[in-house]
């Protein structure tokens, strides 16, 4: 790992500042405090310069002026990310792509777009609106997130159900490699012909390349949709009720719960008259032809009320359906109310096992003497369980660390996995032999190493630290600080 103490910060500067203007290269304080850490606010590093970017031929420049200098870069949208994954752990450049925010072309024949990987996920639908035709990966987060962190994340959302992830919508990308050369893996068509290269770079977070521009698939819009808001007595309830859907041959787009905490958050902040005394709140989204439509609401209904449903509504309209949604989606926002931090994780679990989660869940927080908020994305078995905690209060950090990998040792032992979707970043890097066997973790070594030799391009992600890259050069970070020792 190169030693950017060691370089000459400042003569890169200078030579940043020809390449893409000196409005664009940020070196004080004040303005690298800006870009310190993502959504994911515990691991905190401040870069050396931030660099905006406005073409590829420029993120092309800044890689080989990286390379030159042997520094560090890694690429960053628009911060979202919930695992540190666009945090400079090692310093060095932070290289922010939020300028590059065109919608090149929308081919409404073919159903693409070609798009600048700093464009927000919802841009990409509002420009294909017109056609009829939409972008389906729809992270929470869509209306700020990147497609190049989309991307870099494999990004997913309530409706990945059904129409899967970010991977199954993308056609191609321009990337720049680590070494500065520029090229373009997949296309505008399907290509299973050749080794993956898409596959690999999509998922990567940011390790494998920086992606300057992406050809996505787009859908056409459902023209019915069915939107179902149910109250039940517990999560436990709740959670039968999504298996035995999944069971009765029912795919819906979307079964989105959150939990009473959570639940009673979004109505303290939203006062929509959710029955606050409800275990959980189940939303199940439908759509396709109408006739299939109505078949799959009467089973839904009839599993509801079998799993002892207190409540349930379907939406009348859209602007019921927006309410709806708006409920679920502003759910994290709303937990701010109980306490200024709250950590997600991110594990995956069987979606049978729902049950025994929630309850493993619970009992990691009372030992742990934490407030846990659950929000799942109940049909996949993604669960984002929100420890809420005071950062000025080290020992509930460190409690909510502890809690935290216990929590994702638990989807591990439940025949899970760490991430769903959020990534592993600098996070979970440390977790990831939970889940990894030793030969699968060099066989990621292999890739990152064939990719990235000299180890520049975000280093510290992912993958638990190369022994070619040496701890030298890592910011103090207080995961380190406060787990050290445990
Ligand atoms: C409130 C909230 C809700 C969320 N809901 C969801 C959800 O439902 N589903 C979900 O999947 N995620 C969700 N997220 C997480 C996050 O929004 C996604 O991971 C998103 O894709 C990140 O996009 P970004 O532009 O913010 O990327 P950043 O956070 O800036 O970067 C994320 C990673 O991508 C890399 N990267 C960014 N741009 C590029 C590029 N052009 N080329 C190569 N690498 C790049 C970075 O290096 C980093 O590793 C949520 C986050 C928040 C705060």
């Amino acid at each position: 790992m190169p030693d950017t103490a060691t370089n000459s910060i400042s003569s890169l500067a200078e030579e940043l500042v020809k390449v893409v203007g000196k409005k664009y290269v940020l070196s004080t304080p004040a303005s690298l405090a800006l870009y310190e850490c993502d959504a994911e606010t515990m691991d905190v590093a401040r870069p050396d310069l931030v660099v905006l970017p406005g073409t590829t031929d420029e993120v092309q420049k800044v890689v080989q002026l990286a390379n030159k200098y042997c520094v560090p870069f890694t690429a960053r949208g628009a911060a979202t990310g919930l695992s540190g994954g666009a945090t400079t752990v090692y310093g060095g450049i932070s290289l922010v792509l939020t300028r590059m925010n065109r919608v090149l072309h929308i081919d409404p024949k073919d159903m693409i777009a070609v798009v600048e990987t700093g464009v927000t996920n919802l841009a990409v639908s509002y420009a294909a609106a017109p056609f009829g035709l939409y972008f389906a990966p729809d992270p929470s987060s869509q209306s700020a997130s990147t497609i190049g962190g989309n991307l870099a994340e494999n990004s997913g959302g309530p409706h990945t159900l059904k129409y899967g992830m970010t991977i199954h919508h993308v056609l191609g990308a321009k990337v720049v490699l680590p070494d500065g050369n520029v090229t373009v893996f997949g296309g505008r068509a399907k290509d299973k012909l050749s080794l993956d290269l898409l596959g690999l770079l999509v998922g990567s977070e940011g390790t494998l390349g920086v992606a300057t521009e992406a050809t996505v698939r787009l859908l056409p819009r459902s023209r019915y949709v069915e939107t179902m808001l149910a109250y039940f007595p517990s999560v436990a309830t709740g959670g039968q009720a999504v298996s035995d859907i999944v069971a009765h041959g029912v795919v819906p787009a979307a079964m989105e719960m959150i939990d009473s905490l959570t639940l009673n958050a979004v109505e303290d902040y939203l006062h929509m008259g959710l029955n606050r005394a409800a275990g959980c709140l189940l939303v199940v989204e439908l759509d396709g032809p109408k006739e299939s439509i109505h078949v799959q609401r009467q089973i839904v209904e009839t599993v509801a009320r079998e799993n002892g449903s207190i409540s349930l509504n379907w939406a009348k309209d859209d602007k019921e359906r927006a309410q709806i949604w708006k409920a679920r989606k502003t759910s994290f926002g709303a937990l701010g109310r109980i306490a200024p931090h709250g950590y997600v994780l991110d594990g995956v679990i069987p979606r049978s096992k729902l049950k025994e989660a929630i309850e493993n869940i619970a009992r990691i927080g009372d030992k742990h003497n934490l407030m846990i908020a659950n929000v799942y994305h109940a049909g996949d078995g993604n669960l984002h369980p929100c420890l809420l905690y005071h950062r000025e209060n080290e020992d509930e950090v460190r409690r909510v660390m502890l809690a935290g990998r216990e929590i994702l040792e638990l989807c591990v032992e439940l025949g899970g996995t760490l991430s769903g979707e959020h990534g592993i970043g600098i996070e979970k890097v440390s977790e990831m032999p939970m889940a990894f066997s030793a030969v699968e973790l060099e066989s990621m070594h292999w890739v990152k190493n064939a990719f990235d030799p000299r180890c520049i391009c975000n280093p510290g992600k992912i993958i638990p630290q190369l022994k070619s890259c040496g701890e030298s050069g890592m910011r103090p970070l207080l995961r380190h600080k406060l787990l050290s020792g445990c």
